[in-house]
């Protein structure tokens, strides 16, 4: 994945005529991106941010088939996502691991049920089941759980369920896609789509932000995976198009993992106001959350109000020996799911299935809507198949499903390197031809010098922001921390890149007016 090398082949080649052009590099862009080059078409993915800037680096984490779909008797989603969960696992080992969960139970009743319903998640993942679910009794619930208040616990169900990290996953998408031939691309914004006289989509206009340069991609295939600005697209096909999408806030926070003190993630399937709470181990630290809001505006970096960080805390404080305040939390992120419009009464909203929707507009846009993490392989490999189906594409045979996401990357779990797959050796070797660049660059962060190198130079950082936030998890596990990274970071990157003070100074002031985002 070399920037500068991509957008030289874009400006020599601008005539070339790709197979595909995928707008959009979260999760549902980057998987069909790699569906389509691993077929052999000639396919270019343009995202207008950072890879995964979006809704796919602001996840819960977790690679599930989704037990809250199961009572919301949507098995078919259930059962696709707990397949799609075991070949998750299977493919990109480096980025995914089987983690336990306990559900802790207050009466009889609910013993039953959630036995019963974790009985049946287990029996839907056939032979990709994670592990059998059981129930285990108050002792064992709070030897596992040392931090879960006592009062009134009958015992805990225990399930398994995947859990991944987001935009490392984003990145190893890029990378395969590019190793298949595809092309890739971040900063580089779709502004319209080219139409033939017959009003036919053959490409798209589009501007590298960078340098405000603009080009014409010409392609036989346009598809629409930019998410909840998925309506922006299909206004530039269709103006008068109604709003399809009305977006929905979800808000975590990351606490010390002192606050859970246990390997075992807690489930609470139904909260006060119907929700449901995860408070999930992640690497060194502890993710919690969701809320679940309404908002009006679409942004690429949305904000958590008050109330979600007020819920959140409150909500986690009934269930913790040691209730969380605001002062504890290390970070907090929030991403937006999008929920479907009424084109009747676009201010009511309601919960689109999350299963993915794939539409095909008179003029070729092929789009695709919702859909989880967990399923972008699937909906990769659907919507190549019905561009296929429509004449877009030539027959051939979608390889995902056994296509590892790296060879060796995932051997070595001593450490944290294996999370850059088959680059952890090449960071390894650095470390020990020179043994400074493996000290971590935070005290509060595992993150050395060594791997912000390798990163500059193999996975298209543009701004301290990638390097931070998408490519190592710095913001996400420690936002102070990592804003008292910023320099050094900026300083690694002008090092490789070759970009003067100015470029220093702009960086790390613009990563610490985003830090206050997520503290
Ligand atoms: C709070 C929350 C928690 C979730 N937790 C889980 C979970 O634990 N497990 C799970 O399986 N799923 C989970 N999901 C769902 C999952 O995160 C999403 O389904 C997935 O990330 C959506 O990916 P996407 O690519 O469709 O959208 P996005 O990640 O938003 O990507 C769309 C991209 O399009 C780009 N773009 C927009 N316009 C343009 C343009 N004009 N030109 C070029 N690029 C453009 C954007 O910059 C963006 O990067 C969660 C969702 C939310 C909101």
């Amino acid at each position: 994945m070399n920037r500068s090398a991509i957008l030289r082949k874009l400006k020599e080649q601008s005539d070339y005529k790709w197979d595909i052009i995928v707008v959009g590099g979260g999760a549902t862009g980057l998987g069909i991106a790699l569906d389509g080059a691993s077929r052999g078409y000639k396919t270019l993915l343009l995202e207008q941010s950072d890879f995964a800037k979006g809704t796919s680096s602001r996840s819960t984490k977790l690679v599930h088939g989704g037990v809250r779909y199961m009572a919301q008797g949507d098995l078919l989603l259930v059962m696709e996502a707990l397949h799609e969960r075991g070949l998750m696992l299977k493919n990109a080992p480096h980025l995914t691991s089987n983690q336990e969960f306990v559900i802790p139970v207050y009466t009889f009743r609910d013993v039953i049920m959630y036995i019963c319903g974790l009985k049946f998640y287990d029996l839907l993942a056939g032979r990709l089941s994670m592990g059998k679910s059981y129930f285990i009794g108050r002792e064992k619930t709070l030897a596992r759980l040392p931090m879960l208040k006592p009062a009134g616990l009958k015992g805990g169900v225990v399930y398994h369920d995947g859990q991944f990290d987001d935009s490392r996953m984003a990145l190893a998408l890029a990378q395969a896609c590019v190793e298949n031939d595809g092309t890739v691309i971040n900063y580089c914004r779709v502004d319209d789509l080219l139409k033939d006289e017959n009003g036919k989509i053959i490409g798209v206009k589009a501007t590298e932000i960078i340098s405000g340069e603009q080009f014409i991609m010409k392609a036989g295939l346009v598809i629409n995976a930019t998410g909840v600005f998925a309506d922006e697209i299909v206004r530039m096909d269709n103006p008068q198009s109604k709003p399809t999408i009305k977006p929905s806030q979800g808000v975590h926070i990351v606490l010390p993992k002192s606050f859970l003190h246990s390997n075992s993630a807690i489930m609470i399937p139904k909260t006060d106001d119907g929700r449901v709470l995860f408070a999930i181990p992640w690497y060194d630290e502890v993710v919690v959350g969701t809320t679940d809001t309404p908002v009006n505006e679409i942004n690429l970096e949305p904000v958590a109000l008050d109330d979600e960080i007020a819920f959140i805390l409150k909500t986690a404080g009934k269930y913790l020996v040691k209730p969380p305040v605001r002062e504890d939390i290390l970070c907090v992120f929030a991403g937006l799911r999008p929920l479907a419009a009424d084109p009747e009464n676009p201010s009511s909203t309601k919960e689109v299935s999350r299963r993915h929707k794939i539409t095909l507009s008179p003029s070729g846009l092929l789009s695709v809507i919702g859909g989880k993490w967990t399923t972008y392989r699937l909906m990769a490999e659907e919507t190549i198949n019905k561009a296929i189906r429509a004449g877009f594409l030539e027959k051939r045979k979608c390889v995902t499903a056994n296509l590892k996401l790296t060879k060796t990357g995932a051997d070595d779990l001593t450490n944290h390197f294996h999370i850059y797959g088959d680059g952890s050796s090449e960071i390894k070797k650095m470390i020990s031809e020179n043994p400074g660049s493996g000290i971590p660059v935070d005290h509060r962060l595992p993150y050395t010098r060594a791997e912000l190198i390798w990163i500059c130079r193999n996975e298209m950082p543009v701004t301290v922001e990638d390097l931070l936030a998408r490519r190592t998890r710095a913001l996400f596990l420690n936002a102070r921390a990592s804003s008292e990274m910023a320099a050094e970071a900026a300083a690694i990157m002008a090092g490789e890149s070759g970009s003067d003070m100015n470029w220093q100074s702009e960086q790390i002031e613009s990563y610490h007016r985003l830090v206050k985002n997520y503290i």
